[in-house]
């Protein structure tokens, strides 16, 4: 396995706009490294090229100390698994796994030991010799995964790999991929638009926006600490809530303001990072929906509001809020006893605020000024 890194690649598809105008990446070796993002934000473009696929405008690949930039697929020993698996359905597992060695040559025997070793690797040994259009597709892409690792690659690339299942396969799938990662230290580049997939299986994610990297980190650091609103926006689920603010200092005593009427002290530890680029400027509050609370008994600001919309779920609700500084998601444990018109209570712990530059979105605890 080795490292996979990308210094300024940039990718252009007609010649004059730029799909990728220009990506720096580091896949570490023994890593999975997720691309994240909306559709058409430039994943495949990504992969096609590490993959070498596609060519790249400029810039240049490595893998280690080697400059793949311009070497075709084939010589870049990098394995795919597919979201539609790839198989031959009229093959057996075995002879489906086998088939990148047979088609390369390698001695009977040698391709027996080795694809032996992958069924074990895989759970696979007992439906070896099963055709594998009578497999479930959880199942199948347990083979297309064994047909890429069989290869012993440098790389193994998931392109969407869990799409075409349903949640209960992708759920067992996906352990089951992380967990070969990890024991194999398989280096691995995975593409997905699914923003539990990239935080339950990679070490770092990379969540790109038209074709830009917004942030490369790992899994908890995103989400704990997002670079920008966009960010901020795509990952969680409910979205976080996201409120126009400015940051007054009279008196020396920093307070974050929503309109004009309500406001709250602005926490000592985050003041002296924010005071110079926030300071009656208009910024952007960001609060988590599972960071609002419901009828709380004490809160450092209380909003009320009405309920706009109750949303049950399994072991949390979600409660939309008009409050008068706009209306506010709320993720609480289940079941609240609120419908549409109550009026309600919600605590708000500055703590727990993330603040954003409202020109350029971007963190403001995190640029340096
Ligand atoms: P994603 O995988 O994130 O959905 P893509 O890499 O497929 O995004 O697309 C990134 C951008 O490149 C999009 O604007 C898309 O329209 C464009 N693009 C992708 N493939 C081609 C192609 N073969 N020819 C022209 N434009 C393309």
């Amino acid at each position: 396995m080795k490292e996979v890194r990308l210094e300024n690649v940039t990718k252009s598809y007609d010649g004059i706009n730029l799909a990728i105008p220009g990506i720096s990446l580091v896949c570490p070796r023994g890593e999975m490294l997720a691309l994240l993002g909306p559709s058409g934000c430039g994943k495949s473009t990504t992969l096609k090229m590490i993959a070498g696929i596609e060519a790249i405008s400029d810039g240049a690949i490595f893998f280690d100390d080697m400059d793949v930039s311009d070497m075709d697929t084939a010589s870049r020993n990098v394995a795919m698994v597919f979201e539609d698996y790839a198989l031959y359905p009229h093959l057996s597992v075995f002879d489906n796994i086998a088939f990148p060695l047979s088609v390369r040559g390698m001695p009977r025997t040698d391709i027996g030991e080795r694809v032996e070793r992958v069924l074990k690797l895989l759970g696979l040994r007992d439906i070896s010799s099963e055709k594998v259009q009578q497999l479930s597709g959880g199942a199948q892409q347990r083979v297309s995964i064994g047909r890429a690792l069989v290869r012993e690659p440098d790389l193994i690339m998931f392109d969407e790999p869990l799409s075409h299942l349903d949640s209960d396969q992708k759920v067992q799938l996906r352990t089951e991929i992380k967990r070969l990662q990890q024991t194999s230290k398989l280096t691995s580049v995975l593409v997905t638009h699914d923003q539990n997939e990239a935080i339950s299986m990679a070490d770092r994610i990379a969540v790109m926006d038209k074709g830009v990297l917004q942030q490369v980190d790992t899994p908890s650091a995103i989400y704990n600490c997002p670079a920008n609103i966009f960010v901020a926006s795509f990952i969680g689920e409910p979205p976080m809530n996201l409120l126009d603010a400015f940051c007054s200092n009279v008196s020396a005593e920093p307070r974050t303001h929503f309109g004009t009427h309500c406001d709250v002290a602005t926490g000592e530890q985050v003041w002296p990072q924010l005071a110079r680029r926030a300071e009656g400027a208009a910024i952007v509050v960001g609060i988590r929906p599972e960071h609002v609370t419901v009828n709380p008994l004490q809160a450092t600001l209380v909003l009320s509001g009405q309920v706009h919309a109750h949303e049950p779920g399994g072991d949390s609700d979600v409660l939309t809020v008009d409050t008068p500084i706009g209306r506010i998601v709320v993720e609480a444990p289940a079941p609240i006893l609120l419908v549409e018109g109550d009026t309600v209570q919600l605590g708000l712990e500055p703590e727990y605020f993330h603040y954003f530059c409202k020109e350029t979105g971007g963190n403001l605890l995190l640029e340096t000024l």
